[in-house]
C-alpha cells in the first residue's frame, strides 16, 4: 500500500495550503505562493539570517589523519560538498566550521585550539570518526588526545572508522539543523524578555 501521503508536509502559510516532500520544498513553495501574490516576500531577520548561515558553511581545511581522505573524497565531483554552498577555506578567518578529520596527538592539540581561537563567531565543530570523538584505536597511547572535546566544544560527532564521505554529509546536515534550532531558540528568548512582566 502506498502510504506516502502520511509522510508529506502539510504547509499551511498565510492561508495557502501545498503538499512538499521536505522542509526545503515547503519553504521554496511558500515564498513562490507569496512572491506571486504580493509581489515581494516578508521574512523575520533571524530566520534569514540562519537560511543564509546553513546554505553557506565554510569549513576550515584541517586534516590529521586517515579521515581526512574520506573528507577530501566530499568535497570531490562525486559528493560534490560545494552545491550545499560548502566550501574549504585555507584560512581560519573566513571559516565557520572546523571537521576534526582524524587521530588528535597531544602534539597537535595546541595547534588544534589556536585554529579554533582564530575562527570568528559564531563557529562550530564536527568531530569525525573514532579518532576524533574519543582517541579510537589509539585510546591507550601515551600520544593521543581521548577525545577532540578536550580541547575544543563538538557540535556534532560522526561515527566510523573512518566514516564515509556520506556519513560527513548527513553531519553537515544535522549540523545544519541545530543552527536552525539554535536561531529559533534565540528568537524565542528574545520574545521572551521582550514580553516579560514588569517587576515590582
Ligand atoms: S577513525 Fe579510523 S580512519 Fe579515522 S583517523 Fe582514526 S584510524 Fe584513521
Amino acid at each position: 500500500m502506498n502510504n506516502k501521503k502520511n509522510d508529506d508536509i502539510l504547509c499551511n502559510y498565510h492561508g495557502i495550503k501545498h503538499i512538499a516532500v521536505t522542509d526545503e520544498e515547503c519553504l521554496i513553495k511558500e515564498i513562490s505562493a507569496q512572491y506571486s501574490k504580493t509581489g515581494f516576500v516578508k521574512a523575520k531577520f533571524m530566520e534569514l539570517l540562519a537560511w543564509a548561515r546553513v546554505g553557506s558553511l565554510w569549513p576550515m581545511t584541517f586534516g590529521l589523519a586517515c579521515c581526512a581522505v574520506e573528507m577530501m573524497h566530499a568535497a570531490g565531483s562525486r559528493y560534490d560538498m560545494d552545491r550545499f554552498g560548502m566550501l574549504f577555506r585555507a584560512t581560519p578567518r573566513q571559516s565557520d566550521v572546523i571537521i576534526v578529520a582524524g587521530t588528535l596527538t597531544n602534539k597537535m592539540a595546541a595547534a588544534l585550539r589556536m585554529v579554533y581561537d582564530q575562527m570568528p563567531e559564531p563557529r562550530w565543530v564536527i568531530s569525525m570518526g573514532s579518532c576524533a570523538n574519543g582517541g579510537g584505536y589509539y585510546h591507550y597511547s601515551y600520544s593521543v588526545v581521548r577525545g577532540c572535546d578536550r580541547i575544543i566544544p563538538v557540535d556534532v560527532y560522526i561515527p566510523g572508522c573512518p566514516p564515509t564521505p556520506e556519513a560527513l554529509l548527513y553531519g553537515f546536515m544535522i549540523l545544519q539543523r541545530k543552527i536552525k534550532r539554535q536561531h529559533r531558540e534565540a528568537a524565542y528568548d528574545k520574545l521572551k524578555q521582550n514580553t516579560a512582566p514588569l517587576s515590582n
